[in-house]
């Protein structure tokens, strides 16, 4: 037994037993333990990995030199494979882990999928190629103690199951397939040295062996781990977050293979002191008899909270079988966990850091994807199109300045504004009720209940309207002037004036 998996078996038995049935059990907790350091680093004084080109050593040897390098191996696959692919791009990707391998699967729809079609990453058979299971429809609800919640369903909402590195498999078969491209396992990106005219980039294999590559733009998809996002961002690149844990297992008692459950609660929040939170879940079949259930909640990123995946974790397993029971033949095929990252703008339109002169940040690393449902990969697939031919012009006008790249983002406003509702869904046990969350959420499944279909496909699909957002907000008003009171606790008037600057950007922007 591992000397690891040794350490926790006091403190986290539930996790212990669970961890210590599956295959890399060892190796997962060692990832946990991993992104768990994301914890400290928020108050640890900034790392700075962006140095200007005079701190580049004399005598280095440059082992290659590309028009993108992209740090991190996950949804930069996906933009990878369409700069080499279509564009004819050399590019570069290296990971620290091996590339194409998630700690995740996906949810999305397959009209939303087919995005990556129509801009020609992959055929239609491809992308249903990977999506392994499709359910007839899915809903939301919110526990209400008498039984009395709205169970509120849609179709054609993430209602397909992706297998997430088969899809990132095929995108690395296709940026390998690219002459001149690289993709490089096992290797930690140290710093980056800014020229006039390029940027140098400082990588380390796992014996120690330091490497220097040279391209035009540096690309960073290093998800929530970034350094570079935490030293554009002065040591707060989130506002909050979504810790989530969960499992790929199949033997569950009574499982409805053709239903996803997208966001469901059993019971108030936990309010103990340094851990109040309302715990929501997520249940959707995948593959054969394969099940995915998620555990998670939303906080800011800087509350006192207990927010480790690892006590996250303990608690979703210890408390698994209140929401799905396993069976005689339960069986854990993999963990799947992250930190979510979200980001609320205090402005008009994005006040995010998310480039400097020859980089650029995509993905998790950029934080710009809405937390409620979706979340970065949702964003990545609707915003790829414009990712990939705006900074392919950006390359060809030799237009690499901050001013330029950050023009290329995946901002949304309507987004922007949504992630503003995540903040009453932040338990705060100083202020709330135990029931509050659910309460709150309830009344809004009513009000989307009573409107026609298409308002809650756009709400779970980030597809919101304006008008459509008006609506809603001004029915909840009506229904449940609790809000109100709520919108004083939980946004006070700095996230209020935010959240109506949010919406004023929204108003006046083009893409309404
Ligand atoms: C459990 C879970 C379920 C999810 N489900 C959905 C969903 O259904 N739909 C949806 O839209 N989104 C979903 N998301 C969100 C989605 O998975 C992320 O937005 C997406 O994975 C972000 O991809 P990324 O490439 O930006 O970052 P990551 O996936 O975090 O990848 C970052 C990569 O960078 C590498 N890296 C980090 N630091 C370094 C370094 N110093 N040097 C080299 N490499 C480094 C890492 O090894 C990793 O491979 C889910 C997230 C979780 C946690």
């Amino acid at each position: 037994m591992s000397l690891l998996l040794e350490s926790i078996k006091q403190s986290k038995p539930y996790l212990y037993k669970a961890f210590s049935s599956i295959e890399d059990g060892e190796q997962h907790l060692h990832n946990i333990i991993e992104l768990d350091r994301y914890w400290e680093r928020l108050k640890q004084p900034v790392q700075k990995v962006i140095l200007p080109s005079g701190d580049l050593p004399k005598d280095v040897v440059i082992s290659g030199e590309y028009d993108l390098i992209y740090a991190g191996g996950t949804l930069s696959l996906l933009h990878a494979a369409v700069m080499a692919g279509k564009y004819g791009r050399k590019v570069m990707i290296f990971d620290r882990k091996t590339p194409a391998k998630s700690t995740r699967d996906w949810n999305i729809s397959r009209k939303e999928l087919l995005n990556l079609s129509a801009i020609g990453l992959f055929t239609e058979s491809e992308i249903d190629s990977v999506i392994v299971r499709q359910y007839k429809n899915g809903w939301v609800e919110f526990y209400q103690p008498d039984g009395s919640q709205k169970r509120l369903v849609m179709d054609s909402v993430l209602d397909c199951a992706v297998d997430a590195d088969k899809l990132l498999g095929l995108a690395k078969k296709k940026v390998q397939a690219a002459s001149g491209s690289t993709i490089i396992a096992g290797s930690n990106f140290l710093c980056c040295y800014q020229f006039d005219n390029h940027i140098v980039v400082k990588i380390e294999d796992h014996q120690g062996k330091k490497f220097y590559y040279r391209a035009k733009v540096l690309v960073d998809v290093m998800g929530i781990l970034s350094p570079i996002a935490m030293q554009l961002n002065e040591g707060s690149p989130q506002t909050h977050v979504c810790p989530t844990v969960g499992t790929i297992a199949s033997g569950f008692d009574d499982i409805d293979f053709e239903t996803g459950e997208i966001l469901a609660t059993t019971g108030p929040a936990e309010t103990a002191p340094g851990k109040g939170r309302q715990l929501i879940w997520e249940g959707f079949p995948a593959e054969g008899e394969k099940y995915i259930t998620y555990l998670f909640f939303y906080d800011e990123a800087d509350s006192p909270n207990d927010k480790s995946l690892l006590a996250l974790f303990e608690t979703y397993f210890r408390i698994l079988p209140e929401y799905k029971k396993p069976g005689n033949v339960f069986m854990i095929h993999r963990p799947v966990y992250g930190i979510i990252p979200a980001y609320c703008h205090d402005g008009f339109d994005r006040t995010r850091e998310i480039a400097d002169d020859h980089i650029i940040l995509f993905g998790d690393a950029a934080s710009l994807g809405s937390p409620l449902t979706f979340c970065g990969f949702g964003s990545m697939v609707r915003n790829l199109y414009h990712l990939t031919g705006d900074l392919d012009r950006a390359l060809s006008d030799n237009n690499l300045s901050k001013k330029h790249l950050e023009k290329i983002s995946a901002y949304e406003p309507n987004v922007a504004s949504m992630a503003n509702l995540m903040k009453y869904m932040c338990f705060n046990a100083a202020t709330d009720d135990p029931n509050f969350v659910n309460d709150l959420m309830n009344e809004v499944m009513i009000v989307l209940d009573d409107l026609p279909l298409h308002y809650r496909q756009a709400m779970f699909r980030d597809e919101m309207k304006i008008e459509e957002l008006a609506i809603i907000m001004l029915r909840l008003g009506w229904r449940y002037p609790k809000v109100l009171m709520a919108t004083w606790e939980k946004l006070g008037v700095q996230g209020s004036l935010g959240f109506l600057k949010n919406i004023v950007g929204w108003a006046f922007s083009p893409v309404r």
